[in-house]
C-alpha cells in the first residue's frame, strides 16, 4: 500500500513543527522513538528553532514559508544534506510527500487550508489540528477526504474526543454532542469589566498552554465558536444537536448523549500530547508520553451553562454552523484581523466579537464554495474588519 511505514514505524510529516502543537508534537515523537519517524518539518518566522529541530529530527526535508527565514535557515543548514523548500509550495509539497504516512498540521490560521487540501488530494492520513481550515471549508474538505479515501483524524481535544467515543456507539442514536469549554481566564466576568481587560491578561490561560491566538480566541469564547463549526462539518452534526458547557477544570473534553438519554464522557488531563498521540498512532494506541489523570486528588469538577450575553461570539458559532458556504472563511478571517487589532491595542477586547459580527452581516454568503471562493472570502473579510475599525 501507498504510503506505509516500512517495519513497525510511522513516518511523519509535521507542518508547523515551531508552535506549540507542533513542539508537543515532537515532544510525543521524542519519548516514542520506535513509533514514529519525523520526515518532514515546517515552520513560519522562527526559523532558528526549526533548524534546531532539523538537527534533533534529521528529516529528509524542511520549509520555511517565510521568504527571509527560508534563506537564514538554507544558510544554517548548509550541507546537511536536507531538502529544503519555501513557501506555500514547499508546505504542499511536504504535505504530500512520498513515504509519509501521517500530515499533522499544526499551522495556525488560514494559511493551513492549501496544505490540507494538498494532504488529503494525495490520500494522506491528515491530523488536522488547525480548526481554521474546517471552519473555512470543511464539508469540501470532508468529501476531497471520501473521493481521495484519505482520512482526517481531529487533533483539536474535544473534537478527537468526540471522535474517539462516536466510534464507540452507533451514530444513529446519538442525540447531541457537548462541547466543553475552560471558561477562559474572564469566566464570570460581565461585558462592562470585560470592556478593561488587556492583552497581556487575556494570554494568561487558566488551563492550556497555546499559541497567542487561540489563547485569546479562549478568552473570547471564539475558540469554542469555532469549535461548534468544526464539530458540525467533521461528525456532520445539526447545529441544534450541538451543545456547549463550561467546566473550567479541562478535565472532561466533550460529552456524547444518546436518544435513551445515557451520556458517555471523554475525560483527560488537560495534555494537548494525548489527542496529538491519538491522531499519530491512530487506530493503534500506544501507553501515554502525556501526563495521567489522578481523578482521586481533583476536588471537584464543575458544568455550567456558558453567558451567552457576556461571550457573544458563542452566538456567531451557532450562526455560522448553521448558515454554512462562505460564512464560516469570513467567521474565521475577520477573528483573526481582531485578534491582531486587541493584541495591538487599536481595540478593545469586548470589540473582537462585535467586530466579527459587523463583518458577517455585510457578507454576501456563496452556499458551496470552492477552495479558491473560501480564501476569497477569507481575503474580503479581512479588509472589510480592518475598514470595520474605523466604525466601532
Ligand atoms: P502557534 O502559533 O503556537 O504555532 C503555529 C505554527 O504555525 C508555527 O509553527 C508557525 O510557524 C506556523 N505558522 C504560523 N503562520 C504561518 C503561515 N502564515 N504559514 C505557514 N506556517 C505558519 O499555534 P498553536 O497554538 O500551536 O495552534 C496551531 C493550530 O492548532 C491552530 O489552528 C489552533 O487553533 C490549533 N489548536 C491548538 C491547540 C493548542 O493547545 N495550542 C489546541 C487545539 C487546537
Ligand atoms: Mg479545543
Amino acid at each position: 500500500m501507498k504510503g506505509m511505514a516500512q517495519g513497525s514505524h510511522k513516518n511523519l510529516v509535521i507542518l508547523g513543527s515551531t508552535g506549540s502543537v507542533g513542539t508537543q508534537a515532537l515532544d510525543v515523537v521524542r519519548r516514542m522513538p520506535d513509533a514514529f519517524r519525523v520526515v518532514a518539518l515546517s515552520g513560519h518566522s522562527r526559523w532558528d528553532v526549526l533548524a534546531r529541530q532539523v538537527e534533533e529530527f534529521r528529516p529528509e526535508a524542511a520549509a520555511v514559508s517565510d521568504e527571509e527565514g527560508a534563506d537564514r535557515l538554507a544558510k544554517a543548514l548548509d550541507g546537511r544534506g536536507v531538502t529544503l523548500l519555501r513557501g506555500t509550495e514547499g508546505l504542499c509539497r511536504l504535505a504530500s510527500w512520498d513515504g509519509a504516512d501521517v500530515v499533522l498540521s499544526a499551522i495556525s490560521g488560514a494559511a493551513g487550508l492549501r496544505p490540507a487540501v494538498a494532504a488529503l488530494e494525495s490520500g494522506k492520513t491528515l491530523a488536522l489540528a488547525n480548526k481554521e481550515a474546517v471552519v473555512m471549508c470543511g464539508p469540501r474538505l470532508v468529501r476531497l477526504a471520501a473521493e481521495t479515501g484519505a482520512v482526517i483524524l481531529p487533533v483539536d481535544s474535544e473534537h478527537s474526543a468526540i471522535f474517539q467515543l462516536l466510534r464507540m456507539v452507533d451514530r444513529r442514536q446519538v442525540q447531541r454532542v457537548t462541547l466543553t469549554a475552560s471558561g477562559g481566564p474572564f469566566y464570570g466576568m460581565s461585558t462592562e469589566e470585560l470592556g478593561r481587560v488587556t492583552p497581556a491578561e487575556a494570554l494568561r490561560h487558566p488551563t492550556w498552554r497555546m499559541g497567542r491566538k487561540i489563547t485569546v480566541d479562549s478568552a473570547t469564547l471564539m475558540n469554542k465558536a469555532l469549535e461548534i463549526v468544526e464539530a458540525r462539518w467533521l461528525f456532520g452534526l445539526a447545529p441544534e444537536q450541538i451543545g456547549v458547557l463550561i467546566h473550567p477544570q479541562s478535565v472532561i473534553h466533550c460529552l456524547v448523549e444518546l436518544v435513551d438519554g445515557s451520556v458517555f464522557a471523554h475525560m483527560g488531563a488537560p495534555d494537548m500530547r494525548l489527542p496529538i498521540q491519538y491522531a499519530l498512532s491512530y487506530p493503534e494506541r500506544l501507553p501515554a508520553a502525556a501526563v495521567r489523570l489522578d481523578l482521586a486528588r481533583m476536588s471537584k469538577l464543575e458544568l455550567c451553562e456558558p453567558d451567552r450575553q457576556a461571550f457573544p461570539a458563542l452566538s456567531l458559532g451557532y450562526r455560522v454552523a448553521a448558515a454554512g458556504g462562505t460564512s464560516g472563511a469570513v467567521l474565521s478571517a475577520a477573528n483573526e484581523e481582531a485578534v491582531r487589532a486587541f493584541l495591538d491595542g487599536r481595540i478593545r477586547f469586548t470589540d473582537i466579537a462585535r467586530l466579527v459580527e459587523m463583518v458577517l452581516d455585510r457578507h454576501k454568503l456563496e452556499a458551496e464554495p470552492t477552495f479558491e471562493a473560501a480564501m476569497a472570502a477569507d481575503l474580503w473579510a479581512r479588509e472589510e474588519a480592518n475598514e470595520c475599525l474605523a466604525l466601532l
